[in-house]
């Protein structure tokens, strides 16, 4: 393409709200053969509310919510919000957590009113050496449901089993429909467990999924997705996703996500949705003269 072509394509590129960081990304999209998307805050809001709580035997549901919710007000996780809100509508006055840690892609812990409170996945769980197969029931409806199950335990213990569900973006269904239009592959990569990914999959048509994957592990994902698709966008939203949208051959940022993705990107999505990814390839065809 000319330069003056590719001026042109940038230019009514921003009037949709796609802003191409680099020309090249541009020139790449036409080729685009698989649309990799992160799931929290890309495909769904970002904002899950706390939908079940299940206590053990022995534990009292309110104190169980306030120890939780204590250690989730340090964290920044989308998931956090929902736990503390959860707390607030119940009225629970949160006690001051001391020695809060974060574990990427696993959990929180802190020590709260003397007592140590670990919170997050099954995996996370299991690292501590406790076993949550007294849950695999509820954690198995859950997951059908498309809501994510985590675990808290207390002083070691096995405490309760919670659920959050986070709504999916009304834009996101025709977004998808739009790509496989094109004829592009949607693949999900997404650190919640496979059974809640793979409702949320099902639910929207989605060709691939990969779950469970560590923030380190989404860059692999997308190597690997490279090789065996071709030329791959990725579009996400957070912090963990800068090293994904890195390695994408075009790395699209949700303009509503975080500073550190956007700045990974090479193209900006300020509709804060998924809509603008097929706008974009179709810019791209449109621009290259390349219309199939
Ligand atoms: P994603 O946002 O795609 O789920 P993350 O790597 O941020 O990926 O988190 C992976 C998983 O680790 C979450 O799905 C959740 O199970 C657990 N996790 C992370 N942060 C927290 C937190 N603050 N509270 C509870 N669980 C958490
Ligand atoms: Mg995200």
């Amino acid at each position: 393409a000319t330069p003056v072509a590719i001026m042109v394509g940038t230019g009514r590129g921003a009037e949709l709200g796609i802003l191409f960081r680099k020309g090249e990304a541009l020139q790449l999209l036409k080729d685009a053969k698989i649309v990799a998307v992160d799931k929290t805050g890309t495909l769904t809001e970002g904002r899950p509310a706390l939908t079940d709580m299940d206590v053990a035997d022995g534990f009292e549901r309110t104190h169980v919510l306030a120890q939780i919710a204590a250690v989730e007000a340090r964290s920044e996780h989308p998931i956090a919000r929902a736990i503390v809100d959860a707390a607030g509508q119940e009225g629970i006055v949160l006690p001051e957590p001391a020695r809060f840690e974060s574990i990427t892609g696993m959990g929180v812990r802190a020590v709260v009113d003397g007592q140590r409170v670990d919170v997050g996945a099954d995996r996370y769980m299991r690292s501590l050496g406790l076993d949550v197969g007294i849950f695999a029931q509820t954690a198995e409806r859950l997951g059908s449901e498309g809501k994510s199950p985590l675990y808290a335990a207390i002083e070691g213990r096995l405490a309760a089993i919670v659920a959050v569900a986070d709504p999916i973006k009304p834009t996101t269904p025709a977004a998808i429909a739009a790509l496989h239009g094109l004829g592009l592959k949607v693949a999900m990569i997404t650190g919640d467990n496979a059974r809640t990914a793979r409702a949320i999959a099902t639910r929207l048509g989605i060709d691939e999924v990969v779950a469970e994957v560590l923030p380190e592990g989404k860059m692999q994902t997308i190597r690997r997705l490279k090789a065996e698709h071709g030329c791959l966008a990725f579009v996400g939203d957070g912090i963990n996703d800068a090293p994904a949208l890195a390695e994408a051959d075009v790395g699209m940022a949700i303009g509503t996500g975080t500073d550190v993705a956007m700045e990974a990107a090479d193209v900006v999505l300020m509709s804060g949705n998924l809509q603008g990814v097929p706008s974009a390839i179709a810019l791209s065809k449109a621009t290259l003269g390349n219309i199939r």
